[in-house]
C-alpha cells in the first residue's frame, strides 16, 4: 500500500477507460497526435496526421528525496535552503513593510495551476495546483545536503550572501548553522582566481582523479544511508566555470573521458567529475551554470547507464523575459532586429563573472536563446539570417545580490517603421533562482518515476516499459541552454517549453494536451 505523503487522496481522479489506478501506479494509454510532412513533386507539402498510441505508468509512491547541492555554500545554496526550512516550518517574519509569511513564488511546480477542465454544470474553468498534476515530492520533505570548497556553515552563508531578512535569518540560523558543505574538488584553473581565497575545504588534488570519482559516489551513499533517502537529486549551483576544450580522444567519448579522468587530464572540470560521479550512482545530475559541464562522453556515460542529466543554466531573470517576449514579437509578426542586454550585479557570481574566461560561458550561454524563434519566421528573415545580439556583464559590488538588468528590443514593424522597446528589471538574483533549484528537483526525481512503451496488439506483444532519454530536455522551462538528446532540437520559447512540461504530465494521467479552443464557449 501507500505510505506517509503518497497516501493523501490525490485532488482528482480521471474516469476513462484508458486510465487505470492501482495502490502502486497510474497507467494511462495515451495516442500522440502529430504530423508528417512531406513535399510532392509540385513543390506542395503534404501534411499527413500521424498517430502513435503509447502506455505511460507512473510510480505513485514518492518516497524519501534528497537535494544535494554543489556549491551549497553560495548565494543560490544558502538562499534555497533558509527558504526550505521556512517553509517546512510554516515561518513569518517581521520586515519594513510588514509580516511576510514564507511562500514558493516563482516556482512553476508549487505557485503555478493547470486547467483540469471546464465545471460540467457552469462552464467555468477548473484550474488545479501543477504540484497536484501526478503525486510528486513537496519540497518541504527534500533532504538538503552539499559540497563547497568553502568551510562556511549554512548560517554564514547566509550571512555571507546578504539576501534574506535579518528577522528572517535569525529564525533559521540555529538549523543552518548546524549544516556544513562536505569538501568539494576544486581545480583553480577552471573558475575565477579571485575566488581562491574561500577555497579552504578542499578535496587532496588538483587535477582529474578517479578518486575524486569514488570519493563524490561515496559522499552520495552516504547521505543517502544517513537520511534513509529512496532517490538523491545532485544539482551543479557552484561557480561559473571557463569551457573544457572538446579534445579528440579526451572528452569526445565515455571511454576517453574515464581514460583521461584516470589520467588527470587538465581538460576535465569539476563539473564534470561530479556529472560522472553522479551517473555511476544512478543520482540524477542538473547543471545549473552555463559551462559545457556535458562534454560528448559524458552524455554518451550518461546514455550508457540510463542516469539522467539536465542543464545547462538557471533561466531566473533576463533571459526568462527574453525567451517569453521574443516568442510574443516574432509570434506577433513583428521583425526583432536587434537585442542589447546589460547587466550588472555584485554578488559572487558577478565577481567570478568579471574574469573572461569565465564571462565567456554566460555569454555563450545567454547569445543563443533566440534562434528556434528566428528559425521558425521565414517570412521575417532569411535564411541565416539573425537579429544583432550583445550580452555585457559588469561587476558592481554595491549593489549585491539585486541583480540590474537593461534591456533594448529593437524592431521593424509596418512599412518600415521602428518599435523599441527598453526593460529595466531589477531582482535579487537568488531569489529568482532558488524556486528554480526547487522544481529541478521535483521534475527530475519525477521523472525517475515515469515509464513509458510503445502499445502493443495484446498485452504479450507488447515491449517492456522504460524510462525517458538520459538528457531531461523537459526541465527546459527552468534553464538558458536546454540540453538536448543529441540530435533533436532545442527549444527556448517559454511558451512551448511549459506546454511540453505540462502536457507530458497531463498524458501520463490519461489528459489531452491542454488546448484554448475553447470550443464549448462558442459553439452552441
Ligand atoms: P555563489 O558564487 O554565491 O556560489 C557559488 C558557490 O560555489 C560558492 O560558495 C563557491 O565557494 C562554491 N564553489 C565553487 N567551486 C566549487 C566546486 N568546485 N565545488 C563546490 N563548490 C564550489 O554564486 P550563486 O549566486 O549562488 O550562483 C551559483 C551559480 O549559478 C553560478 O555559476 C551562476 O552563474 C549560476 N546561475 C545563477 C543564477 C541566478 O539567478 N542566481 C542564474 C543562472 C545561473
Amino acid at each position: 500500500g501507500l505510505q506517509g505523503v503518497e497516501s493523501k487522496r490525490p485532488l482528482f481522479v480521471v474516469q476513462s477507460p484508458n486510465v487505470t489506478y492501482t495502490d502502486d501506479e497510474i497507467r494511462s494509454k495515451y495516442r500522440y497526435r502529430t504530423t508528417d510532412v512531406s513535399r510532392g513533386d509540385n513543390g506542395q507539402y503534404i501534411a499527413i496526421p500521424k498517430e502513435v498510441a503509447y502506455d505511460f505508468k507512473v510510480d505513485r509512491k514518492v518516497g524519501k528525496v534528497g537535494m544535494m547541492l554543489v556549491g551549497w555554500g553560495g548565494n543560490n545554496g544558502s538562499t534555497v535552503t533558509a527558504g526550505i526550512i521556512a517553509n517546512r516550518d510554516g515561518l513569518t517574519w517581521a520586515t519594513r513593510t510588514g509580516e511576510q509569511a514564507a511562500n514558493y513564488y516563482g516556482s512553476v511546480v508549487m505557485a503555478s495551476t493547470i486547467k483540469l477542465g471546464t465545471d460540467a454544470k457552469t462552464g467555468a474553468e477548473i484550474n488545479v495546483p501543477f504540484h497536484d498534476l501526478l503525486p510528486m515530492v513537496h519540497p518541504n520533505d527534500l533532504a538538503i545536503g552539499g559540497w563547497d570548497i568553502s568551510s562556511m556553515n549554512l548560517a554564514d552563508s547566509m550571512d555571507r550572501a546578504a539576501v534574506l531578512e535579518p528577522t528572517l535569518k535569525s529564525l533559521v540560523r540555529e538549523e543552518m548553522a548546524a549544516m556544513k558543505p562536505l569538501p568539494s574538488i576544486y581545480y583553480p584553473d577552471f573558475i575565477a582566481a579571485n575566488q581562491e581565497d574561500r577555497a579552504d575545504n578542499c578535496i587532496a588534488g588538483s587535477k582529474a582523479s578517479m578518486a575524486h570519482v569514488e570519493q563524490i559516489r561515496k559522499d552520495i551513499r552516504d547521505f543517502r544511508s544517513a537520511n534513509g533517502l529512496d532517490r538523491v537529486i545532485v544539482q551543479w549551483t557552484a561557480n561559473t566555470e571557463r569551457y573544457a576544450e572538446i579534445v579528440d580522444g579526451v572528452n569526445d567519448t565515455a571511454a576517453n573521458l574515464m581514460k583521461a579522468v584516470g589520467n588527470g587530464h587538465s581538460e576535465v572540470s569539476p563539473s564534470t567529475i561530479f556529472a560522472i560521479a553522479c551517473i555511476l550512482e544512478g543520482a540524477p545530475f542538473i547543471n545549473g551554470s552555463p559551462q559545457n559541464t556535458f562534454v560528448p562522453g559524458a552524455i554518451e556515460l550518461a546514455e550508457q547507464y540510463g542516469a539522467f542529466i539536465g542543464g545547462d543554466d538557471f533561466k531566473s531573470g533576463q533571459t526568462k523575459m527574453k525567451s517569453a517576449l521574443v516568442d510574443f514579437l516574432i509570434n506577433a509578426g513583428i521583425k526583432l532586429t536587434s537585442i542589447s542586454s546589460y547587466n550588472h550585479l555584485g554578488n559572487n557570481d558577478g565577481k567570478n563573472l568579471s574574469s573572461q574566461k569565465q564571462f565567456r560561458s554566460k555569454e555563450i550561454s545567454k547569445s543563443n536563446v533566440v534562434d528556434d524563434m528566428v528559425a521558425a519566421n521565414n517570412i521575417l528573415y532569411k535564411e541565416g539570417e539573425h537579429p544583432d545580439h550583445c550580452v555585457v556583464i559588469k561587476y558592481m559590488p554595491a549593489v549585491g545580490d539585486n541583480k540590474r538588468a537593461l534591456d533594448e528590443y529593437y524592431a521593424e514593424i509596418f512599412m518600415g517603421g521602428h518599435q523599441t522597446i527598453s526593460l529595466f528589471n531589477v531582482c535579487e538574483d537568488s531569489l529568482l533562482a532558488s524556486p528554480l533549484i526547487i522544481d529541478l528537483v521535483v521534475i527530475a526525481e519525477m521523472m525517475t518515476r515515469i515509464q513509458w512503451r510503445v502499445a502493443g496488439e495484446d498485452a504479450n506483444g507488447a515491449p517492456s516499459y522504460k524510462g525517458f532519454h538520459s538528457v531531461l530536455s523537459i526541465l527546459s522551462y527552468m534553464l538558458k541552454a536546454p540540453l538536448t538528446p543529441p540530435g533533436t532540437p532545442v527549444v527556448n520559447a517559454l511558451a512551448k517549453q511549459r506546454g511540453a512540461l505540462t502536457n507530458i504530465f497531463r498524458a501520463c494521467v490519461g489528459l489531452e494536451p491542454e488546448s484554448d479552443m475553447t470550443l464549448e464557449h462558442k459553439l452552441f
